[in-house]
């Protein structure tokens, strides 16, 4: 820290991202991106033609990506805000409307106390109950901005589009943000319900389910009025935030949107799979409505699985947070990926 930082970040306690190393060649479990390349549509898009127009600003508003998102998800292009990876959705998020404080759970992804901490925003953090469910009713009237990771992370729980839709019909004068990073492994989303009220936010991203997790593009889809909150904010910090390159990417992406549907059912195969799998050897699975897993096993601490794995290659995502230290996230990959996560389980375990 230098003696110029402003005191109020001295205290901050930054996001840890999952490791990506680059001392050898592992398989990873541990981020939860696609295991399967981006479509032929992306490879053609990004192509030398298109290198050689990064001379060029990117269109600030993106017309041609909210076109397409609006096409598939039928709402109109100004229900859609495209942003440089959906984290930078959370952020202008907290930013914006978190002045009466914020709510989420107390397991769920590690961004959310981030961001409260960085605006000074008091947090209600509401345990999730024994069995790592959301209980709807602890989130009913709480008139602060309220976040939701739907399915949770890194349980892969899911609530339905029915108690989503009571935590924010009980919450209409404040936001209700649903992250559906991963709702496209099973999860339902509630984005149909943005006609019906204006305080819905859906952040959902490219990283997970359309293998663009490198490129960085998320979205949100709400009411006019919040998508142009969030322009407001872009406009005043980063207009060109997502370069060239992406935004090509996205549209080509969103092009061959049956090839990430495949691909999501192959993950949701290969989840139960692994599931069963992991049962089998006497692990407990929390049902997933994600492209992941929360396990542990009685005969292998949580970490200690996290290390062997580790010493033989294969990378899952372990978390210190005391509730939750016994289990690992993994990721569901490829069908051979899982078939060697589970080889070097039983090792283990012998
Ligand atoms: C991965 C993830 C994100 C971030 O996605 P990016 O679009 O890559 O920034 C947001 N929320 C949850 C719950 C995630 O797991």
């Amino acid at each position: 820290m230098s003696r110029f930082l402003d005191e109020k970040f001295s205290a901050l306690k930054e996001y840890v991202p999952g490791e990506q190393p680059r001392d050898k060649k592992y398989i990873k479990l541990n981020t939860n991106e696609s295991p399967f390349p981006p479509s032929v549509s992306v490879l053609e898009a990004v192509n030398s033609e298109e290198v050689k127009n990064l001379r060029l600003y990117s269109d600030p508003s993106n017309k041609a990506l909210k076109e397409k998102l609006a096409e598939i998800y039928k709402v109109g292009p100004d229900n859609i805000y495209v942003s440089n990876g959906s984290d930078d959705i959370l952020n202008f998020a907290f930013m914006a409307f978190g002045d009466r404080g914020a709510a989420f759970p107390d397991i769920t992804y590690g961004f959310y106390k981030v961001f409260a901490k960085l605006y000074g925003i008091d947090s209600q953090i509401i345990p999730l109950e024994e069995d790592f469910a959301i209980d709807e009713n602890k989130y009913f009237g709480l008139d602060k901005l309220i976040v939701i990771a739907n399915p949770n992370a890194p349980t892969g729980l899911s609530l339905s589009l029915d108690k989503i839709e009571k935590i924010v019909s009980s919450n209409k004068n404040s936001v209700v943000l649903i992250d559906e990073a991963y709702v496209d492994f099973g999860g339902e989303s509630c984005y149909n319900l943005i006609d019906k009220y204006d305080n819905l936010l859906v952040v959902r991203t490219f990283s997970k389910s359309r293998s663009l997790a490198g490129a960085r593009l998320g979205f949100a889809i709400a009411s006019k009025e919040i998508i142009k909150d969030l322009e407001k904010l872009k406009f005043s910090t980063n207009p060109y935030d997502i370069n060239r390159l992406t935004q090509a990417a996205g549209v080509a992406a969103l092009e061959q949107d049956d090839y990430y549907t495949a691909n999501c059912k192959k993950i949701i195969e290969n989840r139960e799979f692994t599931a069963n799998a992991l049962k089998e050897m006497g692990f407990s699975v929390i049902d997933s409505d994600a492209n992941f897993l929360f396990v542990k096993s009685d005969k292998i601490s949580g970490l200690d699985f996290y290390l062997k794995l580790k010493e033989k290659g294969v990378l899952i995502r372990h978390f210190t947070d005391e509730r939750i230290c016994e289990y690992n996230r993994v990721t569901i990959g490829s069908r051979e990926e899982m078939e060697i996560f589970l080889e070097k389980t039983a090792e283990i375990l012998n």
